[in-house]
């Protein structure tokens, strides 16, 4: 029977958010129900809500989510109830020219489930953040949405690889391939570019250099495995980088910050032959101008990393393995845990500075 739960509702463009109640229909073919634990609080639910995303409202926010498996449906046979599970927002189709490649992270027809949760009250469909909306005491997803990990992690850690801090990692992991020895350098440390720092450290990196204009960011980034700080406001970071290694630039610059001006000290700041990774996220109107001659003459490697190019089912739970082992503190990403009636207080404090994640916990 289809039940009745608590959701934090976006109800229209810039509008303050509010807890609704929904409902969320039995699952179907392909389905599951999650009763989610916690969910952590990104800059996407922002844009969300602040209409940049689409217009689609009322959107049901949230999608760093860690949960319980509470019912599956028909023909669904890698989850079953109980199971402990990150939710993704990319259940790979198996079937695609990507998928059929051996390059699932590239899936072109990633799904979600194709029932709808309604607003009680009108019966209004909703639109989940990234096909999920986990800010609600349980949710409708597609069953390839839900990842199982080791149940020993708490789930308001296990939750923030389900979106940014996977995307940082993976930026130094996947897409930048940092391997040991190397020199990297990453632009821009909110929770993206510090999870980008504890990749590269993860990889064996010989130098992380951090850079960014706050300096309480860049004592985080510290924490997280920066050998080396910049901060930019201050100090020419390409001319920083350089001195740092040798008057080369670093093997892999990571850009999390998604802005023209920092993809070209990026850009830059990398030794001959080296790579570029945007992960940062740019907005519609930005353009990007680099003399042809340098994008020729420097070779190397120029990528953008979109989730941290991951396969969740091989990247969620290894990582949570590290995790549970102690070789990567994923609990350092955690700055407060929430009730779901403070999400709109968490996206205030999102922009002072001084909070990497909020996650509710349910
Ligand atoms: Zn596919
Ligand atoms: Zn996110």
């Amino acid at each position: 029977m289809a039940q009745e739960v608590r959701g934090v509702i976006a109800p229209g463009k810039d509008e303050p958010v509010r807890i609704e109640t929904i409902v969320v229909p039995d699952p179907g073919p392909g389905e599951a129900v999650v009763r989610v634990q916690a969910c952590g609080v990104c800059h996407t639910d922002l844009h969300y809500k602040q209409g940049g995303i689409s217009d689609d409202f009322p959107f049901l926010l949230g999608h760093e989510a860690a949960g319980v498996v509470e019912s599956v449906g028909a023909g669904v046979t890698d989850v079953a109830p109980g199971d402990f599970v990150i939710l993704n927002w990319r259940a790979v189709c198996g079937k695609c020219r990507a998928c059929l490649r051996g390059r699932p992270w590239y899936c072109f027809d990633t799904h979600n489930a194709e029932q709808k949760m309604t607003l009680a009250a009108t019966g209004q469909e909703l639109s989940p953040a990234l096909g999920i909306g986990a800010f609600a005491e349980k949710t409708l997803v597609a069953a390839g949405q839900c990842t199982k990990v080791d149940p020993a992690v708490a789930p308001q850690v296990a939750g923030l690889l389900g979106c940014g801090v996977m995307a940082g990692i993976g930026a130094a992991l996947n897409t930048g391939q940092v391997g040991r020895g190397d020199t990297v350098a990453v632009i821009g440390c909110g929770g993206v570019g510090d999870a980008a720092i504890a990749g590269s450290y993860l990889a064996g990196a010989a130098k992380v250099i951090a850079v960014d204009i706050d300096d309480r960011k860049l004592e985080t980034a510290r924490t997280m495995g920066a050998t080396h700080t910049v901060n930019s406001r201050e100090t020419d970071p390409v001319e920083a980088i350089r001195e740092l290694t040798g008057g080369f630039g670093a093997d892999v610059v990571i850009e999390a910050v998604g802005r023209p001006e920092t993809y070209r000290q990026a850009f830059y700041a990398r030794d001959l032959a080296g790579t570029v990774v945007l992960v940062g996220v740019p907005t519609p109107e930005m353009k990007l101008e680099l003399p042809l001659l340098d994008v020729f003459g420097r070779g190397g490697a120029l990528k953008s990393s979109w989730y941290g190019d991951c396969l969740p089912s091989r990247d969620f739970p290894m990582l949570i393995d590290l995790h549970l082992q102690g070789r990567l503190d994923l609990g350092k990403f955690v700055t407060e845990t929430i009730r779901l009636d403070e999400v709109e207080t968490a996206f205030a404090r999102m922009h002072s500075g001084d909070v990497l994640r909020s996650v509710v916990v349910l």
